[in-house]
């Protein structure tokens, strides 16, 4: 019997049933590719022809069967950030978008089980938000550099060093720290959280180049952590500035975990729903999207009149889901995602202020 994964970093919480008990298993479905199966996955794959070449479709054709078939049998929802792959975002996933859309959408969520394609901060803050819903992640290893820069001991030290002054926390950081923590943030919605405190001095955690760059656009004195991105981190003002110079009609758009350097030569920065925003708003001729490059290729599917420049920057852990987890986690309810009900309540204050805060 598999026994639920935890993933906060607090004390460990074992339900007292695991969801393989109270849901039960199926048994692993025939993954070939038929007739019929190609038949009835061919809409999905004029989703996702640019990507997936015709020869490959047949690997993956079953499983993108199996698992919609199953979701319903299960009646879960499926949940996926902007990050994950074309198969996953356009084939399976039944909402998809940043994680302040993903955390808001997981509030109105009717199904019993949620299945959470993204990284396990993400998982936690949809159990956050649904405790009686069962949340599952396909691979609970897919973590995060940023969140796991800093724990709720490091915060309370934070604390301690600047008494009084409010913590806002980015999404990106597990139960533990949310529950040390005023308010949550996203990068679509760090600004207004910090103009909504009062307060002249703000402690805006952990990532040190999102501070930065909001700090450029606020009169509060911003006080940061030293997380990065690993993926963000890796663009330079230089490498984009090259792309400028051999073609000076490119559109570089920069999201605000990247360094205020980078940010500087960007024509516009935002989350990951703003730059879609801005590409399906302004369609630009040609465009550098500076971010995760599965995303890219997730709005190309949909925009085509548009040149996409994609530096392959991929994020290591969004790309430990794939498809065969993915049925894994439907037939087997694997793997679950508790949170200490001793950090669960103030992690979830947090992220609910956040949610309601009014723009
Ligand atoms: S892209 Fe960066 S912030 Fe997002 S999950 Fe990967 S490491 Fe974390």
């Amino acid at each position: 019997m598999t026994t639920p994964q935890r993933l906060d970093n607090a004390s460990p919480v074992i339900a007292a049933t695991s969801a393989a008990e109270r849901f039960g298993v199926i048994a692993r479905p025939d993954l070939t590719f038929t007739p019929a199966i190609a038949r009835e996955t061919e809409h999905l794959y004029e989703r996702v022809k640019q990507f997936i070449p015709a020869f490959e479709w047949p690997v993956y054709a079953p499983y993108v069967h199996a698992i919609n078939r199953i979701k319903k049998e299960r009646g879960a929802v499926i949940l996926a950030h902007n990050y994950q792959t074309p198969d996953i975002f356009h084939c399976v996933a039944d909402i998809v978008g940043d994680s302040l859309q993903l955390a808001r959408d997981a509030t109105k969520v009717d199904s019993e089980i949620i299945i959470q394609c993204g990284v396990h901060f993400m998982a936690e803050t949809s159990k956050l938000l649904n405790p009686e819903k069962t949340v599952l992640i396909p691979d609970g290893k897919a973590g995060c550099s940023l969140s796991e820069s800093i724990t709720g001991a490091d915060v309370r030290l934070l604390k301690q060093r600047y008494p009084g002054v409010p913590v806002v926390t980015y999404v990106n950081t597990s139960a533990d720290v949310k529950a040390e923590t005023d308010i949550c943030c996203t990068s679509s919605n760090v600004l207004a959280v910090i103009e909504s405190l009062d307060s002249d001095t703000v402690l805006c955690i952990p990532d040190e180049y999102l501070a930065m760059n909001v700090a450029k656009q606020t009169k509060k004195k911003i006080l940061t952590w030293k997380g990065h991105c690993e993926v963000h981190e890796r663009f330079t003002a230089a490498e984009l500035l090259a792309y400028k110079e051999a073609d000076p009609t490119i559109e570089i758009i920069g999201h605000p975990e990247c360094h205020p350097d980078v940010i500087a030569v960007c024509d516009f920065a935002g989350s990951t729903s703003g730059m879609i925003n801005y590409v399906k708003d302004k369609r630009p001729a040609r465009v550098l999207l500076v971010t995760e490059c599965s995303m890219a290729s997730n709005i190309q599917a949909e925009i085509k009149d548009v040149d996409f420049i994609k530096p392959c920057n991929l994020c290591p852990h969004m790309k430990r889901i794939t498809l065969p987890k993915i049925l894994d986690s439907l037939l087997f309810m694997t793997e679950e995602v508790l949170v200490d009900p001793a950090i669960a309540g103030r992690a979830r204050l947090a992220v609910e202020r956040m949610v309601n805060l009014k723009q």
